[in-house]
């Protein structure tokens, strides 16, 4: 094969304790009744002020530059926080695309004032991000966007809309993908521009969309003569399209790409107990060992990011492994629990948290890019097509 490559990374000893810090950091929330971790959709809230402890404690921005309020810490241990933070069903939502994504862009392309301005709040916890690419026919073919952005005096006016947009709702700023220029023959890719959109400004309105889950997640969000000053274009205008491909690695590959399910787990092990069916164990064996694979999957390529290299097509392998795992998970869950022999507790609890579970399952395989599509990378970086 082409070279594909996972190292087998061990995570420092440093990280331990770091993971430490962050457990003692999470436990005492949940005792100070932020957030409760056995609630599943408590990992999806907004906790505004859950963010700023988050960002008093250096976990945000950790891996950026110091000048930025960053750490300059390694992606091994951002990697320890994230997967902590799962885990626990901790409500990341507030900060977690401006640190996963949001910031990591305009740190590569915005201009210095921006960063200075906005980069600082992001690692304080203050600021949320969401992203503004798909359109209602330009999802996985994200380079048909027709959402426009115009020249006028002094900036760009931008208008039409996105749609499926996490979280806009809440919001401050949007890294948003607006057509400045028809594509050209020789490249279809060209004459898209990234923008930083204050979510507050006029013009701007979010439209909620419901889930079957109950959740309040998705927005269309709707831009009437919205004015975005100049220095908010982030990157070259016309060309977007570069500055996508290498983010990829980042957004596909962590621990939040296989552990969006994870709760159905902990109450699988919760529901059945002390148990010595075979079905159950040799079962919760299998999901477990599947599960400790995709983790060393996933760090070595955190460790290659932290080395300098661009795993995309192994980050490609985790997100479509991953999310096939977590998207099953509820299902085998929901099956070895009828083989439990001994019930700790009311099957009617389990059901309920199962529940929640299995709605969202469908999701985990389009979000961030769907199954099809990553598999078309992956095909593509092996010299398969
Ligand atoms: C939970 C969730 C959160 C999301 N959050 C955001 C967000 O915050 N911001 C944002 O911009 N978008 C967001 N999205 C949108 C998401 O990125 C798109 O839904 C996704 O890229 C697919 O696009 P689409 O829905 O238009 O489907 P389409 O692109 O129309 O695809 C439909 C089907 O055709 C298949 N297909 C398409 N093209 C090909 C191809 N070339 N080869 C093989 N098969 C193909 C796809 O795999 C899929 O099965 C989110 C989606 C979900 C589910």
């Amino acid at each position: 094969m082409s070279g594909l490559r996972f190292d087998p990374i061990r995570l420092p000893a440093r990280c331990q304790e770091l993971r430490r810090e962050v457990r003692e950091f999470l436990s005492a929330e949940t005792r100070a009744g932020t957030f409760d971790p056995r609630d599943p959709e408590s990992g999806s809230s907004t906790a505004r002020e859950f963010s700023k402890r988050v960002g008093e404690r250096g976990w945000i921005g950790m891996t950026w530059p110091k000048t930025y309020g960053g750490q300059e810490r390694s992606f091994l241990d951002r990697y320890v926080v994230t997967e902590e933070m799962r885990v626990a069903n901790a409500p990341t939502r507030h900060f977690f695309v401006a640190d996963r994504q949001s910031g990591p862009t305009l740190i590569r392309y915005a201009n210095e004032a921006i960063k200075d301005r906005i980069l600082p709040a992001i690692v304080r916890g203050e600021l949320c991000f969401c992203i503004g690419m798909s359109e209602p026919n330009s999802g996985s073919d994200l380079f048909a966007a027709s959402t426009k952005a115009t020249r006028c005096d002094g900036g760009w006016t931008i208008n039409g809309s996105k749609i499926w947009t996490s979280n806009a709702q809440n919001a401050d700023y949007m890294i948003g993908l607006f057509r400045t220029s028809p594509s050209s023959k020789e490249n279809r890719r060209h004459g898209l521009t990234s923008f930083l959109v204050d979510m507050r400004l006029p013009g701007v309105r979010c439209n909620p969309i419901g889930q079957m889950s109950g959740q309040r997640e998705f927005n269309e969000v709707v831009f009437e003569d919205v004015y975005i000053p100049t220095d908010h274009v982030i990157g070259e205008v016309d060309g977007a399209w570069k500055q996508a491909t290498s983010e990829l690695a980042y957004e596909r590959s962590g621990p939040e790409r296989f552990l969006e399910t994870y709760g159905a787990l902990v109450e699988l092990i919760d529901f059945v107990g002390e148990t010595s069916h075979p079905a159950v164990i040799s079962g919760l064996g299998r999901l477990v060992a599947e599960l400790h694979t995709l983790r060393r999957m996933s760090v070595s390529v955190a460790g290659m990011l932290e080395e300098g290299h661009e795993p995309v097509v192994e980050a490609a392998i985790v997100k479509d492994v991953g999310t096939v795992w977590e998207q099953g998970l509820p299902h085998r869950a929901r099956d070895l629990a009828g083989f439990a022999e001994t019930i700790e507790r009311p099957y009617h609890i389990f059901e309920e948290k199962l529940g929640f579970y299995l709605k969202i399952a469908p999701k985990v395989t389009i979000q961030g890019g769907t199954t099809e599509i990553l598999r078309g990378i992956i095909a593509r970086g092996l010299g398969l097509r």
